[in-house]
């Protein structure tokens, strides 16, 4: 049974101190899919795009084993298009613009052969589309679900209602601090605990991640990166490392959980080190697991000699 997800494709322009570049492949669903489908293809894939939507694009997803069936295309419509910029210091991005186009009116429709996923991946849209998918997967076993500060700050009761439904919830540090009010992170994930998520992951950007579950608290630590190209989708391709390894392995030990966290944080780390989708496209299931073990020499420890 394969692994749905759910979520934006998207072109993007993207503005860091290092270059500038317009229309390229992006959306919360591509870097989910991309990053997941080395470990757990074919991914079945629910989206939209317009007929602007590059041919080479769909080629590219395909040739991942990416099943497009759910994609959706609207003739004579425009692709959603998103704008962001980044400082010098990479965590931080201004959002330029967000054109909704093809998701003003988008009605997830989940083909009859992707409603038995029982790993589901909810990236980031509306929470109201994201509970419409939901609605349609009768009997999902894991559902991984990520935001953003837009929908926490103008749909943040949906939101809420989503959550209840979800296994895993992943945020970053300021959006827990935004949901909850609370600027303290532990404080923070026990109050987002208590709203429905057993898991909560807490992304803090180039400086790793925070699992929360029943009675742990993981620290992953950051990949140490001489050069961040773009960090555009590394959330995503987290999620998507993230809920791929655990679809690949059907094992959700909590230490099974840990070495998702970081096969999430392995597929980040090679996600911003090129533009766009360009650090995700062509990797070896050998240099994911090379990378994996450097996770593990860079946070690895004797108690005493
Ligand atoms: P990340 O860097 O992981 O937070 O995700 C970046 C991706 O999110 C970009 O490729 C955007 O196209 C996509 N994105 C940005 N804003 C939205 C939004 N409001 N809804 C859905 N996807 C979005």
């Amino acid at each position: 049974m394969s692994l749905l997800v759910v979520g934006s494709v998207a072109l993007d322009s993207v503005e860091t101190p290092f270059d500038k570049i317009d229309d390229a492949l992006g959306g919360s669903a591509t870097y989910i899919s991309l990053a997941s489908s080395y470990f757990s293809a074919p991914v079945n894939l629910v989206g939209v795009v317009g007929s602007d939507f590059p041919k080479t694009y769909i080629e590219m997803l395909e040739e991942h084993n990416i099943d497009l069936e759910g994609l959706q295309k609207i003739e004579g419509e425009k692709t959603f298009r998103w704008g962001g910029k980044y400082h010098y210091d990479l965590n931080v991005r201004d959002t330029l613009f967000t054109e909704l186009n093809v998701f003003e009116n988008f009605n997830p429709i989940i083909p009859e052969n992707f409603k038995k996923s029982r790993y589901v991946c909810l990236g980031n849209i509306d929470p109201n589309l994201q509970l419409r998918v939901l609605d349609q997967v009768p009997d999902p076993q894991f559902v991984v679900c990520d935001t953003m500060n837009l929908w926490i700050n103008i749909m943040k009761q949906d939101l809420l209602k989503l959550i209840k439904r979800v296994n895993v919830f992943i945020l970053n540090d300021s959006e827990a601090r935004l949901i909850t009010e609370e600027p303290n992170l532990i404080k923070a994930a026990k109050l987002i605990r208590e709203m429905g998520p057993e898991i909560l992951i807490i992304k803090k950007g180039e400086h790793g991640a925070l699992l929360f579950t029943n009675d742990t608290i993981f620290s992953a630590p950051a990949y140490p990166m001489e050069m961040i190209f773009d960090p555009t989708g590394a959330g995503d391709s987290f999620a998507g490392g993230f809920i791929g390894y655990l679809h690949q392995t059907r094992d959700l030990s909590p230490e099974n959980i840990k070495r998702a966290v970081i096969y999430g944080s392995t597929m980040a780390s090679f996600c911003v080190e090129k533009f766009s989708t360009k650090g995700i496209e062509d990797l070896s299931y050998l240099q994911i697991q090379d990378r994996f073990r450097e996770f593990k020499k860079i946070s690895n420890f004797n108690e005493s000699d």
